[in-house]
């Protein structure tokens, strides 16, 4: 694979979250018929190309550093290879990432009768020719066809192409590896092409490229539905020393009364995944009639709700939690709260939200009489 040294490094562009390269790369090497895959950078890019791979690629071999120009860079990759004595080879535009496992074994599957083989598209449009702006002439479009890559080719047959096309480099050059193994006499045959090898030149391209992934990713999620449930609990102070919020033990001149820990936020949240799935309440599944609750720490009743979901191959997409009271100041412990949640549910931080406000002294909580709190929680649920 031959990255363009010639234009600006697309290959290093953000498609989703990953480089156009890292797609590239990965599309590559779920083809079986590819051992190995071998990058040729510019020298200016090591840092970017570090940065562009997967770590865990296997078949990805060392990158080397490319020429002048793009035939240049492909020698030099063919060179690097062939210590590894392929028997044949692909040679392929990194800001192409799309390309299948179809085209390589279509590819692969033409080499046995032709030297070099090529995914081409026929030109749908009428070809002019024009200077400047003026048409001079128009040309047939019967027989001709758009060349795309991966270009696979007999090894050591494209080296010896390349080798001798480079001697004479200074008199004669190459947009693409075909055209030198056609000139070098060898034969070449096409292969249907398809417009998801698009190359990704311009920003259209990128935006092509960015609802392509998208309706990839889209086709292949299994059916599901969101489901969106709610949560409120309220305990009543009594004497004591602290509360318990959200699994933090909060100091505090009273204590929050209940069977178990009274961790009113953390009953609201439960009962609000519970909810999601249409699974009853923590008084269902955990009765206070029964003794072994009393004074339990309630992240058990949160565990036995994040399991209850995950037994439906659900998955918790975000919880919202609001703290109702005058005191104590819950803001001071927010960071800590959503550590405690994010550790019991296995679900990152930036998915758990945690409020708190007074009620303006109005009613219970105002009088400082308990604390209520309210959730919410959003689950993907498979159908
Ligand atoms: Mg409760």
């Amino acid at each position: 694979m031959q990255s363009d040294t010639d234009t600006a490094p697309k290959q290093y562009l953000q498609l989703a979250d990953r480089p156009v390269l890292y797609h590239c790369i990965q599309n590559l090497a779920k083809c079986d018929e590819i051992d190995a895959i071998l990058v040729v950078i510019h020298p200016d890019d090591k840092e970017l190309y570090q940065e562009a791979i997967p770590k865990d690629c296997s078949k990805l071999l060392e990158p080397v550093f490319g020429g002048d120009t793009r035939q240049h860079s492909v020698l030099n990759g063919l060179v690097a290879l062939q210590q590894f004595t392929p028997q044949q080879v692909h040679i392929h535009d990194a800001a192409r990432p799309f390309v299948s496992e179809r085209i390589v074994a279509e590819l692969d599957k033409a080499l046995e009768t032709s030297d070099g083989a090529l995914p081409a598209l026929p030109i749908a449009d009428t070809m002019k020719i024009a200077d400047g702006m003026r048409v001079i002439n128009t040309v047939p479009r019967e027989g001709l066809w758009r060349a795309q890559t991966p270009q696979a080719f007999e090894f050591s047959r494209i080296l010896s192409a390349h080798e001798a096309a480079h001697e004479k480099i200074d008199t004669i050059q190459f947009t693409d590896d075909a055209s030198i193994a056609e000139w070098y006499g060898l034969t070449v045959s096409l292969v249907q092409g398809h417009e998801n090898l698009r190359k990704l030149t311009t920003p259209d391209d990128l935006n092509w490229a960015r609802g392509h992934l998208m309706r990839e990713n889209m086709s292949s999620m299994p059916q599901g539905l969101f489901r969106t449930g709610s949560g409120f609990d309220v305990h009543a102070f009594e004497d004591g020393e602290h509360v318990v919020l959200c699994g933090v033990k909060i100091p505090h001149d009273k204590a929050l009364k209940g069977h178990s820990d009274a961790d009113v936020a953390m009953h609201a949240l439960t009962d609000a995944l519970y909810g999601s799935i249409a699974d009853g309440d923590i008084g269902i599944h955990f009765p206070p009639s029964d003794a072994q609750w009393k004074g339990a720490a309630s992240h058990i009743f949160l565990e036995h709700a994040v399991q209850r979901i995950k037994e439906r191959k659900g998955v918790i997409q975000n919880v919202d939690i609001t703290i109702m009271c005058e005191r104590p100041k819950i803001g001071p412990h927010n960071v800590v709260m959503r550590e405690q949640l994010s550790e019991i549910m296995d679900l990152p931080m930036d998915r758990i939200s945690v409020k708190a406000t007074t009620t303006e002294k109005l009613g219970f909580t105002g009088r400082e009489e308990g604390i209520a709190s309210l959730a919410t929680a959003t689950v993907w649920l498979p159908e």
